[in-house]
């Protein structure tokens, strides 16, 4: 069975070096030696300052929301994994949606303005597939407006563009070290601030508030990483970018494979440095992407189709809240995203693109 993505599994002599020093120091959380080595190893390959580690992605999110005061609406994406929207309705606030663009997949800059009332107070956009929302403009809107943007960069761990970081661009981006993600910690995460004293705000609220003995200076909860995730990360950071060099190769191929079927993909924006963290088809029809998926099951490829739903149609929605994006719902209803892994074997690459030619035929 060939999945859409397997997680990067280090040496075990090398996760066991790192568990030998947890060993000696005893100590297993609560902003140890390996967490903040990682943290400092990351925001140096980042090239980013003010990065804070967490224990999930989701919690980076709900971490810049709180950090950042946001309150009343929040205009997002309804193209993005369901954390997106989740988080902005667990901190209380209320999703906005505004569709996406045809080429990017991100939120329509172009939309933004008319979504904007009295009670909005941010912008909340995915880098969907590490694909970047159109940033420049976003932050113009924001800059107009008085509100607040946060990039869940869940997909961009890498991402370039113009030879800046994608991360540096918002008040917060937040990152997934999910054990799908291309780096990852088996469950983690990072806030990363423009400003200082935002990431002393993520740093305070991920451990309760709490500095020193007694004092609680901030309302906060739980969201530490531990050493042994730290060491996770730790092993896996100096491959990342073998990891990037393997998925280009293996996307190189899908490219070629594939070449001369009807197929979409987003386009690449000017002065992209890419990390190939997925690789997303969209297929002329629903009927053809189902085709197509069954054919890949049968053949024991279990494709996903990320990213649907489209998130302004989720169940739990008020039916207000139930807007039309009808650019991303008609994208999610045909997109599949094809296996793209480490060590994916480059014939079983050739048996998928064999196997999507059959079926589209
Ligand atoms: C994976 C993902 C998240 C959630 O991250 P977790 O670490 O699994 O909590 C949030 N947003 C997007 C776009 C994701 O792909």
């Amino acid at each position: 069975m060939i999945t859409v993505t397997k997680s990067y599994i280090p040496s075990l002599d090398d996760y066991t070096v790192y568990l030998e020093k947890i060993w000696q120091s005893g100590q297993l959380t609560n902003n140890g030696s390996l967490c903040q080595q990682l943290e400092h190893d990351i925001a140096n390959y980042l090239g980013v300052a003010n990065l804070e580690l967490v224990s999930n992605g989701t919690l980076a999110i709900q971490l810049a929301i709180k950090a950042l005061n946001l309150q009343g609406e929040i205009i997002t994406t309804p193209y993005s994994y369901v954390a997106t929207t989740s988080s902005i309705l667990w901190e209380g606030c209320k999703p906005v949606f505004v569709d996406i663009e045809n080429h990017s997949f991100c939120i329509n800059s172009e939309l933004i303005e008319r979504a904007i009332t009295e009670k909005t107070s941010a912008i909340l956009a995915t880098h969907v597939y590490g694909y970047p929302c159109d940033v420049i403009k976003i932050q113009q809107i924001a800059d107009k407006y008085k509100l607040k943007v946060i990039y869940d960069a869940a997909h961009a761990f890498g991402v370039k563009l113009a030879g800046k970081s994608i991360l540096q661009y918002g008040d917060c981006s937040t990152l997934s070290f999910h054990a799908t993600k291309l780096f990852h910690t088996a469950e983690g995460g990072a806030v990363i601030s423009r400003n200082g004293e935002v990431a002393k705000r993520v740093f305070l609220m991920k451990k309760f508030g709490h500095v020193g003995e007694d004092d609680y200076l901030d309302i906060g909860i739980n969201a530490k990483m531990s050493e042994l995730h730290a060491a996770m990360g730790l092993c896996v950071l100096p491959k990342v970018n073998d990891i990037i060099a393997y998925r280009r190769m293996v996307s190189k191929l899908y490219d070629s494979g594939l070449e001369g079927l009807e197929l979409i993909s987003p386009k690449v924006a000017q002065g992209l440095e890419y990390n190939y963290a997925y690789y997303p088809v969209v297929f002329p029809s629903y009927n053809d992407m189902m085709r197509v998926r069954q054919a890949l099951i049968d053949g024991g490829i279990m494709p996903r189709r990320y990213f649907y739903p489209s998130l302004n149609t989720l169940p739990y929605l008020s039916i207000e809240r139930q807007s039309s994006c009808p650019v991303s719902e008609n994208i999610a209803s045909r997109v599949l995203c094809l296996p793209l892994y480490f060590g994916l074997e480059q014939q079983d690459v050739h048996k998928i693109c064999k196997i999507v030619i059959e079926a589209m035929v």
